[in-house]
């Protein structure tokens, strides 16, 4: 499994750079406060994201699967099925989770406390899509932890799952704007740039849709899919009304501060 940290961080590394390269050349938007400010503490919740993770589950989500593994625990280590057909729908099972999991942390007040702090960003980057509170990233950690026990996911369904979560996150905040044939054809399928900005608007009923990461098809499935926002994408109100685009509330202390606030 340790070849697979290599893949992982290139991979991540490899999608960072082309969305990066991507938004400087062709912002969809233009954000009110500079690079530097933002990415210092959106860059910084990655970090310390990891850190947490691994002080309190030091063996990894693959660990975890390996014991599980080796125990004989969990419904897939019990079934008799092809092995890919098994990772194809434990990869399924994992992203349908992780829908359901966005959808309550903006349901249940204590929890929209910790995910508002992703929301919060003045401006939606491929950097967003990295800036989520420590707390949120545990807690997602304990419940994947419990999927993977439960369900006895194989280790490689976990590594394409997280391959394919970050590699999402990152190119759906990206701030880039694809035509809208485009859009509304790769929309069919996956969450695009224009559909996750709908996600990010300040109006409720706006930011209560479109919880998928990856495929656009948890949406549809559990009705929560807005194809279009009231507004054009270039003047939809992103972020939070309480946290207006300042220096200060992009700052490291600020964002970790933030559940805690009021
Ligand atoms: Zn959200």
């Amino acid at each position: 499994m340790d070849n697979t940290v290599f893949v992982r961080v290139s991979l991540f590394l490899g999608i960072f750079a082309i969305m990066a390269v991507l938004e400087a050349w062709l912002p969809a938007r233009q954000s009110v406060l500079g690079r530097a400010s933002r990415w210092k503490g959106n860059l910084s919740m990655v970090v310390l994201g990891a850190l947490c993770s691994k002080v309190v589950l030091p063996a990894s989500l693959v660990g975890v699967a390996l014991w599980g593994d080796n125990a004989g625990i969990g419904v897939f280590n019990n079934v008799n099925m092809n092995h890919w057909v098994a990772i194809a729908l434990c990869v399924l099972l994992l992203d349908m989770v992780i829908y359901w999991q966005h959808r309550l942390f903006h349901k249940i007040p204590l929890l929209w406390r910790i995910h508002k702090m992703h929301h919060a960003d003045s401006h939606v980057d491929t950097t967003t899509g990295l800036r989520f509170h420590p707390i949120e990233i545990v807690l997602s950690l304990f419940i994947k932890a419990a999927v993977v026990t439960t369900f006895g996911i194989p280790a490689i369904a976990i590594v394409i799952f997280e391959v394919g979560l970050n590699g999402f996150a990152l190119f759906n905040h990206a701030n880039i704007r694809l035509t809208q044939k485009w859009d509304d054809r790769i929309g069919k399928v996956f969450i695009t740039q224009r559909l996750h900005r709908i996600h990010h608007s300040q109006l409720k009923a706006e930011s209560n849709s479109n919880f998928g990461f990856s495929v656009s098809w948890w949406d549809k499935l559990f009705g929560s899919f807005k194809s279009r926002a009231t507004k054009p994408d270039e003047d939809i109100a992103i972020g939070q009304k309480d946290y207006p685009a300042t220096n200060d509330n992009a700052g490291i202390i600020a964002l970790l501060k933030m559940p805690f606030n009021r």
